[in-house]
């Protein structure tokens, strides 16, 4: 999640190397990013737009109406914004009334601000395995776990596809009574029954996070049609502190900085230019402090006004961008195919939203990438790293978990060349 933009001389040249090559190969001169690949002119002109007028900043009729245009895109009847996917679940965990000590069942195969969301609000997870068809909770695994003082499950639709277990998991919570909560972080837009993930559970988190499904940088939101959870949702995010001036400054910086390097036709080039001129703004969305599991001394921020104007203009683009998604990942199925690779399972009646394309290759092939930058001209990506994206915490504990950090890598779906998706 961390894209450094530190120049040296040694990457330069081999970044230019390596251009030369896959130009005289008849290849892209560079490779697809796996960030940033929604950022357009047009929302570049809109971050500029933004840093010429910061009295405009913490505008709140921007964030109500970011709101409500999200809850009628997704079908929720109450969406609440804040500045990122984990401070949106950690609202969720205080809409939902879950207390210090709580009983929770959390994936075994997830990004570190999940569970440091919980263990924030004195809360330690019990993990559950995932399956490998679609990398969710195994529905086993919650009847193995559950007991009568469970207060909550969550469960996560990974790499935009719809979990292949979600049907029995929503079903076996309502028999019990006991929530759901569904990250919807690689998912935004997936249905399943035509109807958009995060709906069924009783609250459902999405990231508008620089490498998720639309970008803001750093954004989250909450969605619930629940209206007691709604009522203590709203009190949450009335009383979360705003961002500060800097934080909403380096944000519409890095707008400008992602474009650059990562969408930009002309990003060989100006990465460099990008990392000089804006590299001090750069929003580094995951700490240190959180890999270890601490608390950063700004958490609970609900989002500011102008990130909202910048997710209004995502979410116009979102549809368009996953129906490109979806066509990249028939590239790669076609791929896998000929591999002999696994592929990812699309369950009847779901559509998925491919934020990556997910395969597992064996485990030297995941620990030295470089075969896919000459063979395939594209950097896979290594989601995920640990049990607790990108740290390890709980290995021995959950197999195809462990299974999954070692073999499963993930494929761009945005920015592929024409000739990359005809396969020559
Ligand atoms: C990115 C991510 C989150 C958190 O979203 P942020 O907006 O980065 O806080 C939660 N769950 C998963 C699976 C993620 O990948």
């Amino acid at each position: 999640m961390v894209v450094s933009s530190q120049i040296s001389p040694r990457a330069v040249a081999g970044r230019f190397r390596f251009a030369l090559k896959s130009v005289v190969d008849g290849g892209p001169s560079v490779m697809p990013s796996l960030g940033s690949q929604t950022l357009d002119e047009d929302d570049v002109d809109l971050a500029k737009a933004l840093l010429a007028d910061p009295t405009s900043w913490l505008d709140a009729e921007a964030v109500f109406e970011f709101e409500d245009q999200f809850a009628s895109w997704n079908g929720s009847a109450h969406a609440f914004a804040f500045r990122s996917g984990r401070e949106s679940l950690s609202a969720a965990i205080q809409g939902l009334g879950l207390s210090p000590g709580d009983d929770v069942i959390v994936p075994g195969y997830t990004c570190v601000v999940v569970p440091n969301a919980f263990s924030y609000a004195g809360i330690e997870p019990t993990y559950a395995d995932i399956e490998l068809d679609t990398y969710g909770v195994d529905i086993a695994e919650i009847r193995r776990l559950v007991t009568t003082s469970t207060k909550a499950i969550v469960m996560h639709h990974l790499y935009g596809l719809v979990s292949r277990d979600y049907d029995a998991i929503v079903e076996f919570a309502a028999e019990r009574g006991i929530p759901v909560i569904e990250d919807c972080a690689h998912s935004t837009g997936a249905t399943v029954h035509g109807v958009n993930v995060g709906n069924r559970g009783t609250v459902g988190f999405y990231s508008s996070e620089q490498s998720k499904v639309f970008n803001t940088i750093m954004g989250g939101v909450v969605v619930t049609s629940d209206e007691h959870v709604a009522r203590r949702l709203e009190a949450v995010r009335s009383d979360a502190p705003a961002p500060t001036h800097d934080e909403i400054k380096s944000l519409l910086m890095s707008v400008r900085l992602r474009h650059m390097q990562e969408k930009s036709r002309n990003r060989l080039w100006l990465t460099d230019v990008a990392a000089l001129r804006f590299g001090k703004h750069e929003i580094t969305p995951t700490s240190i402090d959180e890999y270890d599991g601490l608390k950063p001394d700004r958490y609970g921020e609900k989002m500011a006004g102008a990130t909202a104007k910048l997710a209004v203009n995502q979410l116009r683009k979102i549809d368009a961008y996953n129906e490109e998604r979806r066509a990249h990942a028939r590239h790669w199925d076609a791929w896998a195919d000929a591999q002999g690779y696994r592929k990812p399972l699309v369950v009847e009646d779901t559509t998925p939203v491919f934020l990556r394309y997910p395969v597992q290759v064996p485990a030297e092939m995941k620990a030295d990438l470089r075969w896919a930058r000459t063979e395939l001209g594209v950097r896979p990506g290594v989601w995920f790293l640990g049990t607790h994206h990108p740290v390890n915490r709980n290995e021995g504990l959950c197999p195809n978990a462990d299974l999954a950090v070692r073999t499963v890598i993930n494929m761009p779906t945005l920015g592929l060349s024409q000739s990359q998706l005809e396969g020559t």
